[in-house]
């Protein structure tokens, strides 16, 4: 069945509509260090400001655990939300209650509201159904229409992301559209060869997504720090580095698995070994099978794929007609160990065909290393989310808005 679109909810204008972002940015000190999710939401939100509906922006910040925590407060992000409107917008401190209703009918035609971390209210996050449904009802009733557009949570059966879809007449948002659309791509029928390039730090997340993906591609390139795990399964010493010694089955199976359907996984054959992690350690590149026998011995951890890998990695991804890219490929917040996701992040700018970054991390990534936004096919907002539907699996925040496989 097909995704709702704007379209579908007919003339918007005067109408309170609340618009569910995904405006969680990373923040240091109370600044925004990358506002790509933010720039991501514009396109949605000047439409509707354009055919003059009263906005009302609904997200979470971080995890704050059902609290109201100062430091996941969405001011500053409202702030900057104006500047990129340029426009104001106003900001209540609280989601639900009287001062929010009085914020959202206070609204004219064409203005914004912003409502405080969805996240600061328990009921948004919380297990029992009819606690969520009610808190939707009470957003619900501050609106008109809903418009979802937080790609990055519609893996999530969270309050405002399914329950309320189903309490107001409810649309996907521009943002989610694209999304869908990019995602569709690299799922049917994708231009060969197709190679996926996955690194970062959440490892038993990002496994899961390699049994759905080995039917599918030519080529799957492992940095970041799942490639340890790669190691230890082919039975090398990783000394310190980021390990999950539940998984070396499962990752063995992978590795033969490919073997039998003529897939490549290709390994790092170099790493960069470090003394510990912080940006000052001192560090040095190794062959791949030899860590613990290098200079800081069972101590040392890598944080970064070796020049020799990351070369190999970036033939990879150039000669490929699709790439999926989903985590950095060492510690890149530290510029010593930047070096392997700089040289696939300048290759992925390269592919003539389909580049894709997807990751919240993989895109301040590119973002901080000096790339430009559209020099990739298209950077996701939402890691997940996107490895979930590249893992095949349902997506409620999509279902609850008609779409189906
Ligand atoms: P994304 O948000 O793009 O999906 P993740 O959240 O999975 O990516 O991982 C991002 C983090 O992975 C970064 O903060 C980076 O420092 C970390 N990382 C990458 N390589 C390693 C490594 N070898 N050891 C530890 N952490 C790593
Ligand atoms: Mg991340």
């Amino acid at each position: 069945m097909a995704l709702r679109t704007l379209e579908d909810l007919g003339d918007l204008a005067g109408k309170r509509v609340v618009v569910r972002c995904d405006l969680n940015v990373p923040l240091a000190d109370g600044t925004i260090t990358d506002d790509g999710r933010v720039r991501a939401s514009l396109g949605t939100l000047n439409r509707l400001i354009g055919v003059g509906a009263r906005v009302i922006v609904i997200s979470h910040l971080g995890r704050p655990d059902g609290e109201r925590k100062a430091e996941f407060s969405l001011a500053p992000v409202a702030q900057r939300l104006s500047e990129l409107l340029g426009k104001p917008v106003a900001f209540c401190d609280e989601t639900v209650g009287d001062a929010a209703t009085a914020a959202a009918e206070a609204l004219e035609d064409g203005d914004v509201l912003v409502l405080e971390n969805l996240r600061f209210n328990s009921e948004e996050t919380a297990k029992d159904v009819g606690v969520r449904g009610d808190f939707a009802d009470r957003i619900a009733a501050m609106g008109e229409a809903f418009v979802s557009d937080g790609f990055g949570v519609v893996h999530r059966k969270q309050a405002s992301v399914y329950e309320l879809a189903g309490a107001l007449p409810s649309a996907a948002g521009l943002l989610i559209e694209q999304e869908l659309g990019v995602l569709e791509r690299l799922t049917t029928e994708p231009e060969r060869p197709y190679t996926v390039v996955l690194g970062g730090s959440k490892v038993s997340d990002k496994l899961g997504v390699i049994a759905h993906l080995l039917p599918r591609v030519d080529t799957l390139c492992i940095g970041g720090g799942m490639l340890f795990t790669f190691l230890a399964a082919q039975g090398h010493g990783v000394g310190s580095s980021l390990l999950e010694r539940d998984q070396l089955d499962t990752v063995r199976g992978y590795l033969d698995e490919a073997a039998q359907r003529g897939v490549t996984i290709d390994l790092p054959t170099d790493v960069v070994v470090a003394s510990g992690f912080a940006a000052d350690a001192e560090h040095e590149v190794v062959a791949a099978d030899a860590i613990e026998s290098a200079r800081f011995g069972a101590d040392g951890i890598g944080l970064d794929i070796g020049p020799e890998t990351a070369a190999r990695f970036a033939d990879a991804v150039r000669g490929s007609r699709t790439v999926f890219w989903n985590g950095p490929m060492g510690v890149f917040e530290f510029p010593a160990f930047a070096a392997g996701t700089k040289t696939v992040a300048q290759a992925l700018t390269e592919v003539e065909g389909l580049g894709v970054v997807g990751g919240g991390d993989s895109a301040a990534a590119v973002r901080s290393l000096g790339f430009d936004d559209d020099q990739f096919g298209h950077i996701s907002t939402g890691g997940g989310a996107s490895l979930e539907f590249l893992e095949g699996k349902s997506l409620p925040g999509l279902e609850a808005l008609g779409w189906s496989a």
